[in-house]
């Protein structure tokens, strides 16, 4: 007899110090076959449209124990028209978002300009890089990955994401590519907390970031502890000081070529993954909309902290909030614990309150409540609630324990599986008895069959 396997209920447990791949590379050499093959899932989809903008764009992943993020930028494909350009800025945006590089070119091709545009942003960056010669399915063509040498990116690793050739060596490469401390444990952690602005465009990210930097600029000198990314900005908001994440990309909007959707999606995805508290910006004057709802479902799964910001509130009439209030009771349960604050970025009004709700956020997130406090509750709650018999059997929580804070998350070894409802029930209760303000809560079941 012994445990099953681990069933997870939610999104897969995200650890702040994963280290975070970027998978960089022109359209059709293979990158999202081989995001596929890392993950041993067939997750990433592969027959994108061209153009078509794909939401889900980081993994966690995991090779031999170690566990990172993988970055998968491989869903946009460019028209023919600058592609060397958009290419080169897909790989700028990737570096600046990742702490290692996987660079995959196509060995049956050999390289071209926009690979080398490609090279040229990797070798002024400082990130570790390794080079994928992707497709090289049988011996034969091993030594046509070897002309990949002369991109000067060092050993190529041939590799057929199709059929999983040579993985093992590139992963074991990749791994020992990245730094073993990441930043965020070495540095960021001893800093000032990370926090993200996020949301759709034109919901006034940009407008709060003027508000938060103008007035209150903090001089980074002063924070002990803070070596700050070139695309982070030091804040003090309502007398506590904050490292806001991706400033750069708020501030550079861009929005030239098609295809901005898509490196909008990645930079939001990106910042999340940085951030321990996101503020999801919304426009209070206009009806929520399903991009808001995804991008709120990101940080969700993600396990960050949340901050429902409802900005324009300048714009809103009574009429206006009461619509508002039906559409957050319709469109925003599964986000009830998110505390909410109605703001205005153009005249500044509640900008200063957004303090106390990061704040609250922080701290149920970070909450760890005792294995005996937890078992209590769960005791109590077998009793007064015992799972439905399920096949003349009665699954029992033989007991629990809180495995991670940050986001709360509790592994729970029972006795049979339990249903879903179930444990959208126990978290319900949990909620109810802890708090975790702000905070997803992640509940995992171990059962012994
Ligand atoms: P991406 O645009 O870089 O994400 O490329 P995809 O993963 O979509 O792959 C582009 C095409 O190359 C698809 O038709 C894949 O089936 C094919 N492909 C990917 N990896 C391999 C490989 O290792 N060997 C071969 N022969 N084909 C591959
Ligand atoms: P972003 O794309 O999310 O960064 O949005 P911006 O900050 O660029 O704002 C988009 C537009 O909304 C701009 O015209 C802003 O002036 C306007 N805006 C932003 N915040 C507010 C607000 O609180 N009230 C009003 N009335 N307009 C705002």
């Amino acid at each position: 007899m012994g445990w099953g396997i681990p069933q997870s209920e939610g999104a897969p447990v995200t650890e702040l110090a994963k280290p975070i791949v970027a998978v960089v590379g022109r359209p059709n050499v293979g990158k999202s076959t081989l995001v596929n093959r890392i993950l041993g899932r067939r997750e990433a989809v592969v027959q994108d449209q061209p153009g078509v903008t794909r939401d889900r764009v980081s993994y966690d992943a995991n090779w031999n124990g170690r566990e990172f993020v993988l970055v998968d930028t491989g869903g946009w494909m460019s028209d023919a028209k600058g592609m060397a350009a958009a290419i080169a800025e897909q790989a700028e945006l990737a570096i600046s978002m990742a702490d290692a590089v996987l660079f995959v070119v196509d060995a049956t091709v050999g390289t071209t300009d926009e690979d080398e545009a490609v090279v040229r942003v990797l070798r002024r960056s400082k990130k570790p890089v390794v080079l994928a010669a992707n497709k090289v399915d049988d011996q034969r063509h091993e030594a046509l990955a070897a002309t990949m040498w002369n991109l000067g990116l060092g050993e190529p690793y041939p590799v057929s994401a199709m059929h999983g050739r040579g993985s093992g060596d590139l992963l074991d490469a990749l791994l020992d590519s990245i730094p073993e401390a990441p930043r965020e444990q070495d540095v960021e952690e001893a800093g000032p907390r990370r926090v993200a602005i996020v949301g759709k465009p034109n919901v006034g990210k940009s407008s709060l970031l003027n508000k938060l930097a103008d007035q209150q600029r903090v001089v980074v000198s002063d924070v002990s502890g803070t070596t700050v990314d070139p695309v982070d900005e030091i804040v003090e908001v309502g007398g506590q000081v904050y490292r806001l994440i991706d400033t750069a990309g708020i501030r550079r909007r861009v929005k030239e070529a098609s295809g901005h959707e898509y490196y909008a999606s990645l930079r939001t995805q990106a910042a999340i993954e940085r951030a321990e508290v996101c503020i999801m910006v919304v426009d209070a004057s206009e009806p929520l909309t399903d991009q808001d709802l995804r991008i709120l479902s990101s940080i969700e799964e993600a396990g960050r902290a949340l901050v429902i910001a409802f900005n324009k509130w300048d714009l809103t009439d009574e009429e206006r909030r009461r619509y508002l209030e039906r559409e957050i009771e319709r469109d925003l349960v599964a986000f009830r614990w998110a505390p909410t604050v109605n703001i205005s970025a153009l005249t500044g009004r509640n900008v200063d309150k957004l303090s106390k709700a990061i704040e609250a956020a922080a701290a149920g997130w970070e909450t760890r409540i005792s294995t005996g406090k937890l078992n209590a509750f769960l005791g109590r709650l077998a009793a007064a609630h015992p799972h439905p018999v399920r096949g003349g059997k009665q699954p029992r929580i033989l007991f629990g324990t809180q495995a991670q804070t940050s986001p709360p998350t509790f592994a729970l070894f029972t006795s049979g599986q339990m249903d879903a409802t179930y444990l959208r029930f126990i978290e319900r209760r949990l909620r109810e008895d802890f708090g975790f303000v702000g905070s997803p809560v992640h509940v995992e079941i171990r059962a012994r069959e």
